[in-house]
């Protein structure tokens, strides 16, 4: 797999938000940044600036290193882009992003749902019970709904999924 800014940004996008956007892009290509130079080229104030780099820390994504400041003897944080861990991250958010479609495939395929004709709310038929078939927003009688389309759709997502490397 290679890693590539647009890959990489999908894994911070997904992992830690978009705030974190910039900081990774900085730290792509670059080797042992310190923390202060890192938010003074961002123009970002230190204190959220460590909070993004600690953020990324958590998933891996960045690393970094102590060390002590010669003149003002306090320690400073000297930043890398851990691109080596990118992939296992991408086969982390693929699994799980499999799972999920495959558990919202199973809910589908083993559930009646129900609907008003104004599709105001959708219901499994336990709840549609409880109001008794009567949309709870427009009042109008709820049919069970067909979702074999639905059905279809995660179908072929989960086959795409299970065959893609990258799932974004
Ligand atoms: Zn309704």
């Amino acid at each position: 797999m290679k890693v590539t800014q647009k890959l990489t940004n999908n894994v911070v996008q997904e992992l830690v938000g978009e705030d974190a956007l910039e900081a990774v892009a900085y730290l792509f290509d670059k080797q042992n940044v310190s923390e202060f130079i890192i938010a003074e080229d961002l123009d970002i104030e230190i204190h959220q600036m460590r909070n993004i780099l600690y953020r990324c820390y958590e998933h891996n994504i960045l690393t970094f290193n102590r060390k002590k400041d010669k003149k003002k003897g306090w320690y400073i944080c000297y930043w890398n882009f851990n691109k080596d861990h990118i992939p296992h991250l991408v086969g982390k958010i693929r699994t799980a992003k499999l799972a999920k479609m495959q558990e919202r495939l199973k809910k589908e395929q083993s559930t009646h749902f129900f609907m008003c004709d104004n599709t105001c709310t959708r219901m499994d038929f336990e709840r549609a019970v409880e109001y008794e078939f009567r949309c709870p927003e427009c009042s109008e009688i709820m049919n069970q709904q067909d979702n074999a389309r639905t059905i279809e759709f995660l179908t072929q997502r989960v086959d795409e999924l299970k065959k893609a490397e990258v799932p974004f």
